[in-house]
């Protein structure tokens, strides 16, 4: 095996962006890769610790060399490489490389996608689902998959060609929430087919929807909710399979609302009764910024 090879469990120096290791791990950065690999990058200790706690199977965690010292970094390190990672100490050079940006965080993971099959998707009542029709926006997607975290949905479906939630930029913007969030795609044919057994309400969003958002009582659920691409709003189709179509009041001259503001606005609203104030007194665990 030669010394430039993915290996398990195994800790080494690099300082040569040349280096095949490091080429793999920044060809990640295309789709077309993440696609045949079925892997992505995760980056910064947070995301890189969220998903070794959610048992993401990890590949590779590169650190810089000038945080070795750090007691958090050497436990990540060291957890990942029980896990059979091979583990990397790199210099800055070789992190700015890999994350493509200017003061790279002190570590970056190499992880495999999850995805929920649909046939894993079993609503019951008080949960829900958001689905985005061909949502494009990486920081759109991932800001919504933070946000129905924050709300405590089950999962976020994607529907129809979108941008990748495994993109950097979208692992990015979800800050760690990617990895507690259930994701499921389907083509629009496959979602129009799937929606006939959705035992709740399914609720879209439209610029020309006719009903109130806040009239609407969403208990028991499940409900799933459809939100529209961020140019051409939700397509006919889609549109026609909701039992509702929901209008968020504006006043001034926008035309629309943000996709990811629109979603949370309605996500919240339609988990209203199942959120409590937390307790004051009680600790709040992987607060973001
Ligand atoms: N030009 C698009 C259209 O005509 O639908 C605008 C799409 S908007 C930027 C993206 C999505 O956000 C919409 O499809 C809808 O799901 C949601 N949205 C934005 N503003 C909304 C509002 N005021 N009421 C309901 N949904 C809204």
């Amino acid at each position: 095996m030669s010394d430039d090879e993915i290996r398990p469990g195994h800790v080494r120096e690099i300082t040569a962006i040349s280096n095949p290791v490091i080429k793999q791990m920044r060809a990640l950065s295309m789709k077309k890769v993440r696609d045949e690999t079925g892997q992505f990058l995760a980056e910064g200790l947070k995301l890189v610790t969220d998903a070794l706690d959610g048992d993401w199977p990890v590949h590779i965690v590169a650190y810089s060399k000038n945080a070795a010292d750090n007691a958090r970094l050497q436990s990540v390190a060291a957890k990942a490489r029980a896990r059979g990672a091979m583990i990397v100490e790199a210099s800055e050079k070789v992190l700015t490389a890999i994350t493509r940006r200017d003061n790279p965080q002190m570590a970056v993971g190499v992880f495999s996608q999850r995805w929920t099959k649909r046939e894993a998707i079993r609503p019951r009542e008080g949960q829900l689902w958001i689905a985005l029709d061909r949502v494009r926006d990486p920081g759109n997607l991932g800001t919504i998959i933070r946000t129905a975290d924050a709300v405590g949905a089950s999962g976020v479906m994607i529907v129809g060609e979108s941008t990748d939630p495994f993109s950097l930029e979208a692992v990015r913007a979800t800050m760690g929430s990617l990895f507690h969030m259930p994701l499921a795609r389907m083509s629009e044919a496959e979602f129009l087919d799937w929606r006939k057994d959705w035992p709740g309400m399914v609720v879209g969003t439209h610029l020309e929807g006719a009903v109130d958002y806040r009239s609407v009582d969403y208990t028991p659920g499940p409900v799933l909710l459809l939100m529209g691409n961020e140019q051409q709003g939700l397509t006919d189709a889609l549109a026609q399979a909701c039992d509702r179509l929901c209008l968020i009041p504006m006043a001034g001259q926008a035309d629309s609302l943000n996709l990811a503001v629109s979603t949370g606005i309605m996500a919240f609203e339609v988990r209203r009764s199942a959120l409590a104030m937390p307790d004051p007194k009680a600790p709040r665990q992987g607060a973001g910024s």
